[in-house]
């Protein structure tokens, strides 16, 4: 008889784990808290406009296509993906000048010697750097789990890094490159994608930039929810019984081994293995009880949580072409922006800020003539925030944009706005301190120091999703999954796996 496993939630993490344990002939069953699958890759559809919640940026396509290849599946029979040209724009607080990154290396080089004599050779220079840590790090550390810190800082590790000042931080990594603020910028603003800031991530973190620069930015056609289609289309084709509105209450433990589940409603579900995709947080303090919790409430409470986010889902009126698909708003004061979200938490006044305006590329996500705006504020998490401070801070937000973004009356074409923020995601996906994206990638809290995706406590409990290893974005959620498989076949190797 096969053996059965219980997955807790259905986000990427989840939902990837569900496809490969299915596949491998596991009898699958996924129980998910909420109405819809895809945890925070969530959307919803009003008034004519359809709006993905969450994730936007479709980066590292050769991540997604190793996940599907492993199920024995092509991408492009699932997903009808668009390169993005230009990838995005960037504005700048107080300054009339524009940025486009077109992920092309001469269009981009000739942009950042205009901004910055001398920076197109560094440039060149400093992608060539990302695409080699990018070849290591998938090669030989995202897709590897680890059990003691030697299995981290091996001889690799050790000499590479001080070679290329991996533990630097990114900050000053950068600031050896590019000298403008700007450029600095440009270089930086994928720390925020990690819930860190480039004065506390680590230089290795510099790969971000090969998937920007030199990958190229996607979407796929319809919205990103496609992928949750895709990868709940894949996983029930393997068998895999995928369940929404069923909140788990207790992972069941007898004799110090997981025996399944209890759910909210009482009804319990037997499993030889458990795995949750639910915030760990969540996962260890409310669904265990104190005994079998490995990481118990004083551990989280030292910890550095990502940002949550001020989000703003906006039906307008008429197209805005000043606009395109990926739109950032940098502040003027870089350090200050994140220092209003780590050191002395509270809502930026001059915040940076990303606009995704998804129907310049895609018809399907709102009526004829109008624009589906995405709007995303970095803020710390943990915040209280009234509905009046929530209000005249979407107000003061939209004024900022009206003026830096050039969009003059911008807040009298809204006719559809809803504000998403800190509460949601406590409440919509039981997130620690209502943070967006999970455990920030500190330095400290980055491979062997990020919490293991095994109960260090509870025989069969594993985790997969952003909390644990490698981290955060869709397609890292996805190597989470790999990782938990190889950790439930004692399967050690450091690359990706060839087949199941
Ligand atoms: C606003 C935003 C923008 C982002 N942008 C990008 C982007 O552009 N590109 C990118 O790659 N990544 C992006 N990310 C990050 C990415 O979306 C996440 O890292 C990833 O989706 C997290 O997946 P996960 O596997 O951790 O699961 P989660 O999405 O955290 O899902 C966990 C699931 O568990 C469920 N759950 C919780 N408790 C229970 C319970 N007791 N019982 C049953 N179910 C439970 C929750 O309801 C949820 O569905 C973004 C995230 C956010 C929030």
């Amino acid at each position: 008889m096969s053996k059965k496993v219980v997955v807790v939630g259905a986000g990427i993490g989840g939902l990837g784990a569900a496809g490969l344990f299915a596949k491998k002939g596991y009898e699958v069953t996924v129980l998910e808290k909420n109405a819809n699958l895809g945890g925070r890759a969530n959307i919803f559809e009003t008034k004519g406009f359809k709006f993905d919640m969450g994730p936007s940026w479709y980066l590292a396509p050769d991540l997604f296509e190793h996940y599907f290849n492993l199920l024995g599946e092509k991408v492009e029979d699932h997903l009808d993906l668009v390169r993005l040209t230009p990838s995005y724009r960037i504005f700048f607080r107080n300054d009339p000048e524009r940025v486009d990154i077109h992920s092309d290396i001469a269009v981009d080089s000739a942009t950042f010697e205009s901004i910055e004599p001398g920076s197109s050779e560094k440039l060149q220079a400093y992608l060539k750097q990302s695409e080699y840590q990018y070849g290591v790090a998938t090669q030989h550390f995202m897709y590897k789990n680890y059990d003691t810190v030697f299995d981290f800082f091996n001889k690799r590790v050790m000499t590479e890094g001080q070679k290329l000042s991996v533990f630097s931080k990114m900050h000053s990594f950068v600031s050896r490159f590019f000298k403008s603020r700007k450029l600095q910028q440009v270089m930086e603003y994928t720390m925020v994608f990690l819930g860190t800031s480039p004065y506390d991530a680590p230089a290795l973190y510099n790969l971000m930039s090969h998937m920007d620069f030199n990958q190229g930015v996607f979407y796929p056609q319809g919205g990103f929810y496609e992928l949750i289609k895709a990868l709940a289309r894949v996983a029930e084709k393997n068998g895999a019984t995928l369940r929404t509105n069923s909140p788990v209450a207790e992972i069941v433990v007898e004799n110090g081994e997981t025996r399944g589940v209890r759910l909210e409603s009482g009804e319990t579900i037997e499993a030889d293995i458990v795995i949750s995709n639910a915030d760990m947080w969540h996962t260890e303090t409310k669904l265990l009880p104190q005994r079998w919790q490995s990481y118990p409430e004083k551990y989280w409470n030292k910890r550095t949580m990502a940002p949550s986010a001020f989000i703003m889902y906006l039906g307008v009126s008429e197209k805005l072409p000043n606009l395109i698909h990926h739109n950032l708003l940098f502040s003027e004061d870089w350090r200050k922006n994140f220092d209003d979200i780590y050191k002395d938490p509270k809502l930026p006044d001059e915040p940076s800020l990303y606009i995704c305006a998804p129907s310049v590329t895609d018809p399907s996500v709102a009526p004829d003539g109008k624009e589906n705006l995405f709007i995303l504020v970095p803020i710390a998490s943990g915040l209280e925030l009234s509905e009046d401070q929530k209000n005249a801070y979407a107000d003061r937000v939209l004024g900022i944009i009206e003026r830096d973004m050039n969009l003059p009356g911008l807040r009298e074409k809204i006719e559809y706005q809803r504000i998403y923020t800190i509460s949601d995601f406590l409440s919509d996906y039981n997130a620690l301190k209502g943070t967006a994206l999970g455990l920030a990638h500190t330095i400290w809290q980055t491979a062997i120091f990020r919490p293991k995706n095994q109960s260090k406590k509870v025989k069969n409990l594993f985790y997969v999703g952003a909390g644990t290893n490698p981290g955060i974005g869709t397609q890292i959620c996805l190597i989470s999954a790999e990782l938990a498989f190889k950790r439930v076949h004692g399967i050690t190797s450091a690359g990706p796996l060839e087949k199941l």
